[in-house]
C-alpha cells in the first residue's frame, strides 16, 4: 500500500496511562450473529466477556438478513451436496477444510437455534419450512417470520447472550483502534482503545479480542447494509498488522428495490427461489439465455446479467415479476409492506430493481480455529476470510458461517483465558501525532465522493483504467483526510472507508481475470495464475499470494 495509508498506526493521539483501565478476558467487538454467537460460547465456558456494539442490534447486518440460513436437515440432501454447491459458487477460491466445517458443523448450530427458542418458520404440520436460494440444488434454507430471519436471529442470539453469566454488554461504544504493545507488524493484540459518547475514551484490555465488526457495503454508494457497515474491522485489523485476503471480491446483490430517493431495500434472493421472473423492457425473461438456472443462477450471474441488460435497453432497472406467486404476502410480510409504502402490490404490479453492494467477501485471513496471523485476534463473521466463499458467497452461507465460527472463536478465547493466569496489560502505549500542515477538505464530500466512485469504478463490472482511477482518487483523499484527527465516528469511519476502499480497489486492480463476484471487462474468465488468494499487510509493497488447493472437481 501507498504511504499515505501507512502512516498512522492509530486513527487518534493517545497515552493509554492517562485513561480509563478495563480489564475482561475476552473482548468481543460487535454484536451480530457472530459476535454475538463467541460471547455467548467464551461467558459459557467460563470467562470474562465484553461485547461492544457501536449501534443498535437492530442495526446490524445480522437484523437485515431476510432470506434464512442454509443447512442440512433433510433426509432428501446432503453435507456433500451443500458442500459442492459452495464450492461451485466460490468459483475455485473455496478453502475445501474450512467449507467442510461449516457445512458439517452447520446441522448442529441450526438445530441449537431452535432448542434456545429461534421462531423458524413451520407448515401446518409442524415441519420446518423449507426454501432455496441461487446456486443451491437443493431445499436447504431455514428461515423465521418470512424474511425476517436476521431479526429473529438476533431477538434469539441477543436473549441468549444477555442470560449468559460472566458477560458485559456495551451498547454504542465505537472501537477505533487494536491495542499493541509496540507499532511493529506481528506484534500481539491486546485489546481496544474505544469510545462513548457518555464515558469518553477508553482502554479495554483482553487476553484475548475477537473481532466480529461485520461487513463493508457503505462503501458503495448503493448496498444493501445499515449505515454501520464502514468497515471498520477491516481497517483497525489492518492498522494492527493482521494480513487481510481477497479484498477485490465484493458480493453485489441482484436485486433490491429501485426507486428513486428511496433507501435500497433488499427482495430476498428467496423470493427468486419461490418463482418470481426478471423480465426486460418488453417483459420478456430475460435470464433463460443467461444460464441454466434462470433466476436462481448464482448471484454474480444475476447481477452481471442485470447490468448487461441494462447496457442493452438502456433505463436503470429491471423488473422483478412475483404476480404469479401464490401467498406472497405471508411468505414475504416485511418486503410486501416495504412495497406498500411505496404503492406497489406485489399480486398485481412489476417491482422495479436494480443490484447492490451486499456482502465483503474479502476479510481478515484466519485459520479453522479463526485465528489471525496476529497474536491474540480472532476474527468471525463477516469481517473474517475464512476460505468459505471463496471468489464469490453462496446465499445463506454467511449466518451460517458465523454461528460456527462465532463457537470456535469463543470457545478458543475461552479456552486460552482458563489456560492463561495474568490478564493482558496495562501496557504503556503512546500514539504521537503530529499535527497536519495539509489543507482541510469536506468530510461528507469525501465520503459521498469516495462511495460514488466504489460504486462507478470498483462496482459490478470493472476495467483497469476505471480502477487506477479509483486508486489514486483514494489516494488523493486520503492524503487529506488521513492526516487529520477527528473526535467523532462520522471522521473515524471515513478513514476506515478510505483505507479499506483503496484496499479493495488495488485488489481488484492487480487480479487480471474474471471470476466469481470480480469481473474484469478485459477478461473472459478466470485465470489458472490467479487461483490464489492475495494476501496484503501494512508495510507490504506488493501482495504475497497463496495457492488455493483444490481435490474437489466442480
Ligand atoms: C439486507 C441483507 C440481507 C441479508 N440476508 C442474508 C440471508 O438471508 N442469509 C445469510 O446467510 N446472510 C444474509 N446477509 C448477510 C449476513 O446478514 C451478514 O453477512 C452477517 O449477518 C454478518 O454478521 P456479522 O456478525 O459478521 O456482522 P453484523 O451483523 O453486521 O454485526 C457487526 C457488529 O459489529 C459492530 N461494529 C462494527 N464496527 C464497530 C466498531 N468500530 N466499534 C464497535 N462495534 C462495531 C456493529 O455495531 C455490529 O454490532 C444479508 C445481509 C444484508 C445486508
Amino acid at each position: 500500500m501507498q504511504g499515505t495509508f501507512e502512516e498512522r498506526r492509530y486513527l487518534i493521539p493517545f497515552r493509554s496511562s492517562l485513561l480509563p483501565q478495563i480489564f475482561t478476558d475476552v473482548l468481543v467487538v460487535g454484536a451480530g450473529v457472530a459476535g454475538a454467537r463467541a460471547a455467548i460460547e467464551a461467558g459459557a465456558a467460563g470467562a470474562d466477556v465484553i461485547v461492544l456494539a457501536k449501534d443498535s442490534i437492530r442495526q446490524t447486518n445480522t437484523a437485515y438478513a431476510q432470506g434464512g440460513i442454509a443447512g442440512v436437515l433433510r433426509d432428501d440432501d446432503s453435507i456433500d451436496a451443500h458442500f459442492k454447491d459452495t464450492l461451485a459458487a466460490g468459483a475455485g477460491l473455496c478453502d475445501e477444510p474450512a467449507v467442510r466445517l461449516v457445512v458439517e458443523q452447520g446441522p448442529a448450530r441450526i438445530r441449537e437455534l431452535l432448542e434456545w427458542g429461534m421462531q423458524f418458520d413451520r407448515d401446518g404440520s409442524g415441519e420446518l419450512c423449507v426454501g432455496r436460494e441461487g446456486g443451491h440444488r437443493a431445499f436447504r434454507v431455514y428461515h423465521a417470520f418470512g424474511d425476517a430471519t436476521g431479526r429473529e436471529l438476533e431477538r434469539c442470539l441477543f436473549e441468549k447472550l444477555m442470560s449468559t453469566d460472566n458477560v458485559r454488554y456495551f451498547d454504542e461504544c465505537f472501537a477505533l483502534d487494536l491495542i499493541t504493545p509496540s507499532d511493529e507488524v506481528g506484534a500481539p493484540v491486546l485489546g481496544a482503545i474505544t469510545y462513548h459518547a457518555r464515558f469518553g475514551l477508553q482502554m479495554i484490555w483482553a487476553r484475548t479480542t475477537i473481532l466480529a465488526s461485520g461487513g463493508a457495503g457503505q462503501l458503495y454508494r448503493e448496498t444493501t447494509n445499515p449505515k454501520p457497515a464502514t468497515a471498520d474491522g477491516l481497517a483497525m485489523a489492518y492498522r494492527a498488522g493482521a494480513t487481510v485476503a481477497d479484498m477485490a471480491f465484493v458480493q453485489f446483490h441482484p436485486t433490491t428495490l429501485y426507486l428513486p430517493g428511496a433507501g435500497r431495500s433488499l427482495i430476498s434472493e428467496a423470493v427468486r427461489g419461490e418463482g418470481a421472473y426478471l423480465l426486460d423492457e418488453s417483459e420478456n425473461r430475460f435470464m433463460l439465455h443467461e444460464h441454466e438456472m434462470a433466476e436462481l443462477a448464482p448471484r454474480d450471474v444475476v447481477a452481471r446479467s442485470i447490468v448487461r441488460q441494462l447496457a442493452r435497453q438502456g433505463g436503470r432497472h429491471v423488473w422483478l415479476d412475483c404476480r404469479h406467486i401464490q401467498g406472497f404476502a405471508s411468505r414475504f410480510p416485511g418486503i410486501t409492506a416495504e412495497l406498500k409504502r411505496f404503492e406497489l402490490d406485489p399480486s398485481k404490479d412489476l417491482i422495479p430493481v436494480h443490484p447492490a453492494a451486499h456482502y465483503m467477501i474479502g476479510g481478515v485471513r484466519c485459520d479453522l480455529e479463526g485465528k489471525t496471523d496476529v497474536p491474540g485476534l480472532l476474527v468471525a463473521g463477516e469481517v473474517a476470510s475464512t476460505g468459505l466463499h471463496g471468489a464469490n458467497r453462496l446465499a445463506s452461507n454467511s449466518l451460517l458461517e458465523g454461528l460456527v465460527f462465532g463457537k470456535i472463536t469463543g470457545a478458543a478465547a475461552a479456552e486460552t483465558a482458563a489456560a492463561n493466569g495474568n490478564r493482558s496489560g496495562p501496557v504503556a502505549v503512546v500514539s504521537d501525532i503530529r499535527p497536519s500542515d495539509h489543507g482541510e477538505i469536506d468530510l461528507a464530500d469525501v465520503r459521498s465522493s469516495l462511495r460514488s466512485a466504489m460504486w462507478r469504478n470498483v462496482g459490478i463490472e470493472r476495467a483497469g483504467g476505471k480502477l487506477a482511477d479509483a486508486v489514486e482518487m483514494l489516494k488523493f483523499w486520503a492524503r487529506y483526510t488521513l492526516d487529520k484527527i477527528f473526535d467523532e465516528p462520522f471522521g473515524w469511519e471515513t478513514q476506515n472507508m478510505l483505507v479499506v476502499g483503496s484496499l479493495v480497489a488495488r485488489s481488484a486492480a492487480w487480479r487480471e481475470e474474471s471470476r466469481g463476484a470480480h469481473t474484469r471487462v478485459e477478461y473472459e474468465g478466470p485465470v489458472e495464475r490467479f487461483r490464489v488468494h492475495d494476501l496484503r499487510c501494512r508495510g507490504e509493497a506488493e501482495p504475497r499470494t497463496l495457492r488455493v488447493e483444490t481435490e474437489e472437481l466442480v
